[in-house]
């Protein structure tokens, strides 16, 4: 297998062989030559359903050509022009006409920046150093967010990580997901000194697990009631969940909202927005200093407009969504005739088989942590092999694609028809 021999080069130059942690598997991760629409091809020539989709941004699957036309004419006008320009004008506006509590935006380079430097102004506009996030919550790999971080963090057993000054975490406080009433005595026992709540509003990187009814109207609600800011992380639901994230599709607001992946159409970006009382804080308007050489670069950005666009168009967000829908109904059918353990979670186009003691609901970290992990990798294979290419984790979400046909999903039921069943 030449996958199997490049992971053996790439481990010798790369810790663990990968750019990033999600992406190694035991005994080797496939190695890819090229991507298109929902397939995935490796080196050794296998075909690939995607369902990682890199972690959430291919929202329209691999490699649109309208996004790919509209790339290629930008980088004939140039890639980096270290200048103000007219496109992120265009970015800006379409996503405050999505995000109703949007009123200015910063662009940056990745979502960690993004909740960086969100945090930052959180603390700034209030002068206090606090800030609760959640359980198994991911905000990207900055000192403050890794504590009981979820995604790779967890997938490693390394959810909080090495390295990083007792300092530096001695601020962050940690509430349960789904838990309305711990959020609030937290917040009332920290009274005056909890500058913001950060949340995912659907749990993304411990397997989606969507907001049980009327929990995020009530962690609204406990924020105000608190004089703290709510810092919505809608680095995987915006634009995927509805163009106006989860605030549009639960009927939320934010005073700070973070996005990313989508939101880039597949090039690196990550956007901090809100209020603007809150934005004019950052420089060089205001003291909370954040700056970046790539941010707002012009292919990003444009990117970012063209997928926008698409999104756009009639039905689209449905359409995806209803594919999720289909697939989660498929696969509770076929765990309950199959008789094997487990509970499917997701909501919008993302989902997930866990492997939950008793077939139980995965509703917080602690949940999640309960699965069976060596099951899930068990069944990631066999799905591999079938050539359904799943996240390599228990903790990470399934995405789907504008991409993907009905065809498509067809394959992917039989397959876990077929693969579950060894299970049961
Ligand atoms: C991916 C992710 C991030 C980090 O984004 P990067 O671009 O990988 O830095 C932050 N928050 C959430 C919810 C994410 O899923």
């Amino acid at each position: 297998m030449k996958s199997e021999k490049l992971f053996e080069l790439a481990s010798r130059y790369m810790p663990g062989g990968v750019s990033s942690p999600v992406r190694a598997y035991k005994p080797y991760p496939f190695f890819t030559t090229r991507a298109k629409g929902s397939k995935i091809y490796d080196v050794d020539g296998r075909e690939y359903i995607d369902y990682c989709l890199a972690y959430g941004p291919l929202v329209l699957g691999h490699g649109n050509e309208e996004v790919k036309t509209a790339v290629r004419d930008q980088l004939e006008s140039g890639w980096l022009y270290g200048t103000p320009h007219e496109k992120e004008i265009e970015l800006a506006k379409k996503i405050i006409a999505h995000y109703p509590s949007v009123e200015m935006v910063r662009f940056v380079n990745t979502g960690s920046e993004a909740t960086m430097a969100g945090i930052r102004l959180a603390r700034g506009f209030t002068n206090r150093d606090k800030f609760v996030k959640i359980e198994g919550g991911f905000h990207g790999a900055h000192d403050s967010v890794l504590v009981k971080a979820g995604s790779g963090a967890t997938t490693f057993g390394i959810p909080d990580s090495k390295g990083i000054p007792k300092d530096s975490v001695k601020n962050t406080l940690q509430a349960p997901f789904n838990d309305a009433a711990a959020l609030s005595s937290m917040l009332e026992r920290n009274s005056g000194e909890v500058a913001a709540v950060i949340i995912e509003p659907v749990m993304g990187n411990v397997g989606p697990i969507p907001p049980e009814e009327g929990y995020l109207s009530e962690v609204r609600k406990i924020t105000k009631e608190n004089d703290v800011l709510l810092i919505l992380d809608e680095v995987i639901t915006g634009f995927r969940l509805a163009l106006g994230g989860a605030q549009e599709f639960y009927g939320i607001d934010a005073d700070l909202t973070i996005l990313g992946k989508i939101v880039g159409g597949g090039f690196p970006i990550g956007v901090f927005g809100g209020r603007r009382e809150l934005m004019e804080l950052v420089a060089p308007s205001g003291a909370v200093y954040q700056a970046g050489t790539f941010s707002g670069n012009p292919v990003s950005i444009t990117a970012g407009l063209k997928t926008i666009e698409i999104l756009e168009r009639d039905g689209v967000p449905e359409e995806i969504n209803a594919c999720g829908e289909r697939i989660r109904n498929a696969l509770r059918e076929i765990m309950s005739d199959s008789g094997v353990e487990g509970y499917v979670s997701g909501v919008g186009s993302m989902f997930k088989v866990f492997f939950s003691p008793s077939g139980k609901e995965v509703k917080n970290y602690a949940d999640a942590l309960r699965c069976d992990k060596n099951r899930y990798m068990a069944l990631f294979h066999k799905m591999l092999d079938s050539g359904v290419f799943l996240p390599p984790s228990q903790f990470e979400t399934n995405f789907i694609s504008f991409a993907h046909t009905n065809e498509d999903m067809g394959m992917t039921i039989e397959a876990y028809k077929a693969n579950t069943c060894v299970f049961g």
